[in-house]
Order: structure tokens, then C-alpha cells, then sequence
């Protein structure tokens, strides 16, 4: 019996799964293992990619949006790795067409392709029927990258470890973001290895010898806490912006930008390029999104809010 006719008749199953923006990116000392030990608070907000899964003999792969042509379509396309692993473990083969509808920006520091495998990873999960217990499907994203049990779980949660240990935080309140999309992505591990430099070049060094072991704010979780967007504000921290901004000097006009229009506080997010506005209220939020978009400095500007859910089963057929 192939794939396609294994799947109790199920014709598709379409799942939403969110960005993220870090609302604090604490990045420790470089170990021996390559890796850097991070205090990572991670918030899910509302720019989401959809992958869809339907049946088909072998594993096929199509995106569509504006950055489509930057998802890989081979091997390494996080979401085909996904729905490999998910097959293997359950000893079958990994019998599915996944198509990724892409609005969340490529390499732009917002977790896009994590997105995409947490996504693909529920999407086949559901098609199949496999019903992998919830723990599974978490270490199964960790083994998948640092950022994915994050897209899987949503809402807004403390990474430790690589990012990948989580645990959920509570948040009092809806915050509105804005979202200034650039043109081009940046290598999240060329932006590590130039905060490595950086932290070199200033005579401190960059290991775990000489850089504090990080922790979370508790300033930053007690204002996720009370939903106090002015509280979030002032305790806002991105260990990779002075990377991301040595190698994208342009960033730095993006940031002042949306400052002078009125956002609350800006930052890189994540490794960037994207620039990411913590507004007041929806209001603000649009005339920030317009300041930016008139400026020139971005490709564009989103408004939307968080936290958001995780990866979300929204259609079935
Ligand atoms: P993070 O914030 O987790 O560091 P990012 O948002 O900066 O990641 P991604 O959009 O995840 O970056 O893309 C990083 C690279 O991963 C891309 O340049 C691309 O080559 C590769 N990639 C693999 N799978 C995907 C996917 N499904 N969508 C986008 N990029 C993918």
C-alpha cells in the first residue's frame, strides 16, 4: 500500500505556526563545544508561515510569498528534515507534499525555517495519524535546532541551554510590535562569530573563562508578567544587536527611525536583520509601521502582536 492511500482518507492538513522575537537575548561565553550557553526569553508574535501536508508517494516540497525564492527546496529545508525525522521514528516512510506559505522573512532573525519544522512536524504528525506523545514531538525539535520546541510551544517561554531547554512564562497583556523587514538576511552563525570578535576585540574575551554565565531579567519576566508594555520596554536586551549592527551598519538608522517615531524601545531581533518596535498601543504601532516604511530603511513594516500560539492545526480536508 503507498503513503497516499495510508492516510485514513485525510486529503490535507494545513498548520499556523508563529515568529518569535527575543525580548532578551543573553549570549555566555563560547564553549568548547561550539555552541554558546544563552539566557533566551522568547515571545511568539503574530507574522505566521503555514505548511500544509498531503499525501504523495515520496517527499515533496513547494513554498510560495515574497521570500519564497530564498527557502531551500532540497535536503536541508528544515521542515523536509522534520517530516523525515517524524517518518523514522515511526518506521515508515516519509510519504508527503508539504507546501510552506511563507511570510515570515528568511533569515531575517524571526525563527522561520524553526517555524516551518514545528509546523511540518504537527502537520505530518496529523495527516499520519501517529499521535507522537506531546514530550516526543518536543525532544524530536530539539533535536531539530536550538529554536524550534519554541515554535511548537508558542506564547512566550525561557529558553536555556542552547535555547532549546524551555520553560513556559505567564504574560499579563497583549504588546504591539512592529516589524521592520530588510532586504537580504544575515547568517545567524556569522552574526555569533562577529559578537565573538567583538567581545575579543574589547579585551574581555569571548569564553565561558571570561564572559558571565547568563540569566534571565527578572525586571523583563515581571514586565512580561504585568502586560506593562512602558515596563517590557525599559528591559529589553539583545546580546547579538552590537553584531548584527557591525555587520549591517544600516541597522542603526532603522533602530533611530522607529524611536523617533515613537516606539517604546527598539532592538535587533534575534540575530537580525530584522528590527523589531515595542509600541504603546495598536495606534502607535501603525504610525511607527508608516515612519518606517516612508523612511526608506526597511522593505517593509509589519504591525502585529504577542504572544501568539504555537503551531496550530487550522484546516483539515
Ligand atoms: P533564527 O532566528 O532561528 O536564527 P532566522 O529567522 O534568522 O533563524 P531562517 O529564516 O530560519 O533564519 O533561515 C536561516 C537559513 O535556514 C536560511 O538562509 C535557509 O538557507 C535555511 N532554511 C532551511 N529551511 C528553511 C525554511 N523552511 N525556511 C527558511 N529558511 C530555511
Amino acid at each position: 500500500m503507498s503513503d497516499a492511500e495510508r492516510v485514513n482518507g485525510a486529503g490535507y492538513v494545513t498548520v499556523r505556526v508563529p515568529a518569535k522575537v527575543n525580548v532578551q537575548l543573553s549570549v555566555g561565553g563560547l564553549r568548547a563545544d561550539g555552541f554558546h550557553g544563552l539566557a533566551n526569553v522568547f515571545l511568539a508574535v503574530g507574522l505566521h508561515d503555514e505548511v500544509t501536508a498531503s499525501p504523495a508517494d515520496g517527499l515533496q516540497l513547494t513554498a510560495e510569498g515574497a521570500d519564497a525564492s530564498q527557502v531551500p527546496l532540497d535536503e536541508s529545508n528544515l521542515a523536509a528534515r522534520a517530516a523525515r525525522l517524524l517518518a523514522r521514528r515511526h518506521g515508515r516512510t516519509p510519504g508527503v507534499r508539504l507546501h510552506i506559505a511563507k511570510d515570515i522573512p528568511v533569515a531575517g532573525g524571526m525563527a522561520g525555517g524553526s517555524a516551518d519544522a514545528a509546523g511540518a512536524l504537527l502537520a505530518c504528525d496529523t495527516l499520519w495519524g501517529t499521535r507522537t506523545p506531546r514530550e516526543e514531538l518536543l525532544a524530536m525539535c530539539a533535536e531539530l535546532g536550538s529554536d524550534v520546541p519554541f515554535s511548537l510551544v508558542g506564547g512566550a517561554a525561557l529558553g536555556r541551554g542552547r535555547g532549546e531547554l524551555l520553560t513556559p512564562l505567564e504574560t499579563g497583556g497583549t504588546f504591539h510590535w512592529v516589524f521592520a523587514v530588510a532586504d537580504g538576511g544575515l547568517s545567524t552563525p556569522a552574526v555569533y562569530r562577529e559578537c565573538d570578535r567583538l567581545r575579543e576585540a574589547e579585551g574581555g574575551g569571548a569564553t565561558v573563562e571570561t564572559v558571565p554565565e547568563p540569566e534571565a531579567s527578572e525586571d523583563l519576566l515581571a514586565a512580561l508578567r504585568s502586560g506593562d508594555a512602558r515596563a517590557l520596554a525599559g528591559a529589553l536586551s539583545n546580546d547579538l544587536q552590537a553584531a548584527a549592527v557591525s555587520l549591517r551598519p544600516s541597522l542603526a538608522d532603522t533602530l533611530k527611525t522607529g524611536e523617533a517615531a515613537g516606539a517604546l524601545a527598539a532592538l535587533v531581533s534575534g540575530s537580525g536583520p530584522t528590527c523589531a518596535f515595542l509600541t504603546g498601543d495598536a495606534g502607535s504601532a501603525r504610525d511607527v509601521a508608516a515612519a518606517l516604511q516612508a523612511s526608506g530603511h526597511c522593505r517593509t513594516a509589519r504591525t502585529t502582536t504577542g504572544p501568539a500560539p504555537g503551531a496550530t492545526v487550522v484546516r483539515t480536508g
